[in-house]
Order: C-alpha cells, then sequence, then structure tokens
C-alpha cells in the first residue's frame, strides 16, 4: 500500500483539478512546505510539509496565530503528494474538499532538532524552523493525547500548531497573519481564485499584468489533471463513496 493510497482513494481525479499522487524523492535538511487556504465548509489552513517524498498535512483551522500563547487546533490529515503543493484552484463542489484552495504561504522548512523528523511525528512532538514569505522562525507541532482530543474512535489525530518566542513572533496578537489574503504564487484572493475569469479586477495589477493573465491561464492548464495509468480500478470507476463515513467530517 502506497502512503498516498488514501489520498488517491477520496479523489475522483476525472472530475477534481488536484494532482493524482506519486512518491517523490527528495534529499537534503531544506524540505519544501506550503500552507493552503481552503474555503470549503469551513475556511482553513492547509499546513504540508515535506517528508519523505510526500507531503505530512494538517488542516488548520484558524489562521496561524504568532502569539505563541494561542495555539491553534492541527487536524491531522492523509499524506498528500508533492505535487499538490503548487495547487491552486477551485476543487468542484460535491468532490472530497470541495472548495477553492490558494497557495498562502509557501518555503522551506527544516527540523531544529538533530534526530530523525518522521521520528519526531511519531513521538507527536516536531519542532521546526520555517523559511517562508509568512511563516518564519520557529514553530511546534504537538499531538495531543487521543483521549484529551475527544475523538477516540476517530482515528484522526489532533495536533497543536503553537508559535515559538523567537524574534518572528508578535505576542498578544494572535491575528497579525489574517490580513494576509492573497495568493503567495498568482496575488489572487480566494474570490479572484474562484472566478477563474480573465475579466476580474486585480487590485494589485501593475505594469506586467498582461504578463501575468498569460502565466495565469498557464497555471490553470498546468493546474488541469493528467492522464494516469492505473493498474486497478480507474478513477470513474472508483467506489470513491467507500471512505465516506471519515470524509464528511472534516474536509481537508
Ligand atoms: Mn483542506
Amino acid at each position: 500500500m502506497s502512503r498516498l493510497s488514501l489520498y488517491n482513494r477520496k479523489r475522483d481525479f476525472a472530475v477534481t483539478p488536484e494532482p493524482a499522487g506519486r512518491i517523490v524523492k527528495s534529499a537534503g535538511p531544506k524540505r519544501r512546505f506550503v500552507i493552503q487556504r481552503h474555503a470549503a465548509t469551513r475556511l482553513h489552513y492547509d499546513l504540508r510539509l515535506e517528508l519523505n517524498g510526500v507531503y505530512k498535512s494538517w488542516a488548520v483551522t484558524k489562521v496561524p496565530s504568532l502569539d505563541p500563547a494561542t495555539k491553534r487546533l492541527a487536524v491531522e490529515v492523509e499524506d498528500h503528494p508533492v505535487e499538490y503543493g503548487t495547487f491552486e484552484g477551485t476543487i468542484p463542489q460535491g468532490e472530497y474538499g470541495g472548495g477553492t484552495v490558494q497557495l498562502w504561504d509557501r518555503g522551506t522548512w527544516t527540523s531544529q532538532s538533530a534526530g530523525d523528523p518522521e521520528r519526531d511525528l511519531k513521538r507527536g512532538n516536531l519542532k521546526v524552523c520555517f523559511d517562508g514569505k509568512r511563516m518564519k522562525g520557529g514553530w511546534a507541532l504537538i499531538r495531543l493525547r487521543d483521549k484529551d482530543s475527544g475523538f477516540r474512535r476517530n482515528p484522526r489525530h489532533n495536533w497543536l500548531l503553537i508559535k515559538e518566542n523567537d524574534e518572528q513572533a508578535h505576542p498578544g496578537e494572535p491575528e497579525a497573519l489574517a490580513s494576509e489574503v492573497t495568493s503567495v504564487k498568482s496575488g489572487r484572493t480566494l474570490e479572484e481564485i474562484a472566478s477563474r475569469s480573465r475579466s476580474v479586477w486585480h487590485s494589485n495589477r501593475a505594469e506586467g499584468a498582461a504578463t501575468r493573465e498569460v502565466e495565469l491561464s498557464k497555471e490553470r492548464a498546468a493546474a488541469k489533471p493528467k492522464p494516469v495509468s492505473r493498474k486497478a480500478t480507474p478513477a470513474w470507476a472508483a467506489p470513491k463513496k467507500a471512505v465516506a463515513p471519515a470524509k464528511k467530517k472534516l474536509r481537508s
């Protein structure tokens, strides 16, 4: 079983523009990370840390807090393919995670401990250093005990995302990042991404606007699903309702 089996099983790639999952090898202590702002049933922030060929993923229920005293709930979700890190677009309603996805931050992360990050994650305590546009400096991901999280029968684990008290912290300002509402990839708001329209007015339209529109259409074309060879059941025939009980609870 691939670590991306659950990811692939939850999605119908004939309908959703999201990429099909493949595991990508990578090397070095600097790993990629992305945060995708996702207007699903509830607006949330999908934090993804590249590790051993996939993106370890959490759905953070509110904007990451720069106040070390304000902890954010981060619900662990299935590993995502590294290709997902460039995805920005709209997942059709009715599909898993239906709604608009915006690339809210991206960059690299390093582990603050000398040990294996995979082991730190298994132990439920990972301290990372982000080098992104909006996420900077030290943060901790701490897994809650299942009995504390209130989801004893739910296989999903709840974590806390906490800003370390360093130079990048803003004590007393938990909502400091809430004003950041544009894509780090395209500059678009969620509404602009959702409309997918060339006639949308861009508040940050500048002299490079024409070039940017061409780039955007390239991005849109690139975001379309590529044909996937499947040994087993093709996506259109896959019983995507098979995982229905878990998927309705929190759209990741
Ligand atoms: Mn999501």
